[in-house]
């Protein structure tokens, strides 16, 4: 039985293996083998002086579900096992592990280097709501990493890309990244979501932070929206206690933190399946007459692909490809497709298919998207754990269709 960790003896385990034990033992709960859902707001102390201690943080214990809560410890414990950190964090949503990062540390007059191409949301939160606040943001293409040396300043404060990039699948090299960064005294956040702990893990590639939208593949199954911050101890105290606590409030359901734990279950399995299904969809896709181009990191006709396969074990679920004819003749195949989904989000069992410009991504302008890579016409595959023959066949019927 594998528990909190290995003995120093023993080979280190598996990611499945410790995405299905680490940090759990059936005989502390009764025997129970799925660790149970402690569906409580507050903690009864033993004594008044019990409190206190706790409270002093000269004690272990629990206080307030705002501050912890056992199950979400299991899966905050579980996640930053599988990233190789310290500590990590659960929160609300995947916009509520960013903001409860930003707000523990960020100051007016504090500037932040980021890619060309981030998640809508993201985009919005630094070009809308951090310019309210004196905070400078500047975007830079980061798949050339001599440019983060030409913008970092002494003002820098953090680094922050995705990799690879939502919608467009840009790689960013995140040791190359992290070099650089550090030499001026700056720390790196990478939003790990599409890759997850199983293909890629930042932190021992030199990252100082790692965020999720738990939303996707760690939850799997398009029922919870959740995030997940993971660091250094140190700091992931001052964020539980400065940006969740007080600045956010952004605290995950002690439900949901259950339904990730179990989605961790089948993480590697699902992962291993989207990453055959997408390649094969990508290979069909850039063989046919109808696509004009087609992005996924598994394509040995994709620009990174190199890096690609330096950095990440598999190539994940994601594909970005536009149809000849842009915008109008996207739309065209989405609305023939049966079968495929039209939805946002990602890292389901169903396969999904959306239009960044009209939906994920319209908090950029056209001009914006122009500028940041993400051409009007982009349409954006999250490959489902369908049997794949299935899937081409509803994407070859509706591109001959459409
Ligand atoms: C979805 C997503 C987010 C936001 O996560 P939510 O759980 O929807 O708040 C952040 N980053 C990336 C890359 C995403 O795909």
């Amino acid at each position: 039985m594998s528990n909190t960790s290995n003995a120093s003896n023993n080979p280190p385990e598996g990611l499945a293996t410790r995405a299905i034990h680490f940090g759990y033992n059936p005989q502390d709960e009764h025997g129970a083998l799925t660790p149970p859902l402690h569906l409580t707001s507050t903690y009864a102390f033993e004594t008044a002086e019990a409190g206190g201690e706790i409270f002093a943080g000269e004690r272990e214990g629990f206080v307030y579900s705002r501050v912890g809560n056992p199950t979400t410890d299991l899966l905050e414990r579980r996640i930053a096992n599988l990233e190789g950190a310290e500590a990590a964090l659960a929160t609300s949503s995947g916009m509520g592990a960013i903001t409860a990062l930003f707000w523990t540390y960020l100051e007016s007059g504090d500037e932040i280097i980021t890619d060309l191409t981030l998640y809508g949301c993201t985009f919005a939160l630094f070009s809308h709501g951090f310019s309210r606040f004196g905070i400078k943001v500047t975007h830079i293409d980061m798949t050339d990493p001599a440019n983060l040396e030409s913008a970092i300043n002494d003002k820098t404060k953090f680094v922050y890309f995705e990799t690879p990039a939502n919608p467009n699948m840009r790689i960013v090299d995140i040791a190359a990244i992290s070099r650089i960064a550090h030499a001026s005294g700056a720390q790196v956040i990478v939003d790990n979501t599409y890759a997850t702990p199983i293909i890629t893990r930042p932190i021992e590639l030199g990252a100082d932070f790692v965020v999720h939208s738990a939303t996707k593949y760690l939850g799997g199954h398009g029922d919870l929206l959740a995030g997940i911050v993971v660091g250094r101890l140190e700091q992931m105290i001052e964020v539980r206690t400065i940006g969740i606590k007080d600045m956010t409030g952004a605290v995950i359901s002690p439900f949901n933190s259950m339904l990730i734990l179990r989605g961790l279950k089948t993480l590697e399995l699902r992962m291993e399946r989207h990453s055959a299904n997408a390649m094969e969809i990508a290979q069909m896709l850039a063989a046919h007459t109808a696509v004009d181009w087609v992005n996924y990191p598994g394509l040995e006709s994709f620009t990174q692909h190199d890096l690609a396969t330096r950095q990440m074990s598999m190539f994940g679920g994601i594909i970005a490809f536009e149809v000849k004819g842009g915008f109008d003749a996207g739309n065209r195949v989405m609305y023939a497709l049966n079968m495929i989904t039209r939805a946002v989000s990602l890292g389901d069992a169903e396969t999904l298919i959306q239009h960044p410009a009209s939906m994920t991504h319209i908090t950029y302008t056209e001009e914006e998207r122009a500028a940041h890579g993400i051409s009007e016409g982009l349409v954006r595959i999250s490959a489902g754990l369908e049997n794949v023959d299935d899937i081409l066949a509803a994407l070859q019927r509706a591109l001959t269709q459409a």
